[in-house]
């Protein structure tokens, strides 16, 4: 999958205004290359935070524009598992079934690389993901 396919799948998910400078639902997300190739070497090199993001600011995310995946899905998505813990949300989420085949398309078409570990939280999530519609 090229960077403009996974691009495509980001145009299909809603937009929303999160509460200003929260990073709270940051955690370790898992980039597929082509996303993670789209990091400058220093923001690649960004030391690890334990469970939290490397790329965490103090006023947001440092990658907003080129976060992957599962940050835009986040909140997102009329689903629990999605669901922001401040209530923040699109006028329009998508379904439960439109984020399940977004994350297919994403999911099936390449390997997901998680720069940290390959059993870090939302890789977990991808993999339950992956596991519910496959
Ligand atoms: S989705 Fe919610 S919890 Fe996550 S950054 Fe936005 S406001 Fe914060
Ligand atoms: S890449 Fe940005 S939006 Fe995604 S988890 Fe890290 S800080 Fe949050």
């Amino acid at each position: 999958m090229s960077l403009i396919q996974i691009q495509r799948q980001y145009e299909r998910i809603p937009t929303f205004q999160c509460k200003t400078g929260c990073t709270e639902c940051c955690g370790n997300v898992p980039f597929t290359k082509e996303e993670w190739d789209q990091l400058t070497p220093e923001e690649q090199a960004r030391p690890t935070q334990g469970l939290t993001c490397r790329f965490k600011g103090d006023s947001g995310c440092t990658i907003y524009d080129r976060r992957p995946m599962l940050c835009r899905l986040f909140g997102a998505v009329d689903d629990p598992k999605l669901t922001c813990w401040h209530g923040c949300r699109p006028e329009q989420p998508l379904t439960k079934m439109q984020g399940l085949t977004i994350m297919r398309h994403y999911l099936k078409l390449q390997r997901i690389y998680d720069p940290l570990t390959d059993d870090g939280f939302l890789s977990r999530l991808a993999k339950i993901y992956q596991h519910e519609i496959l």
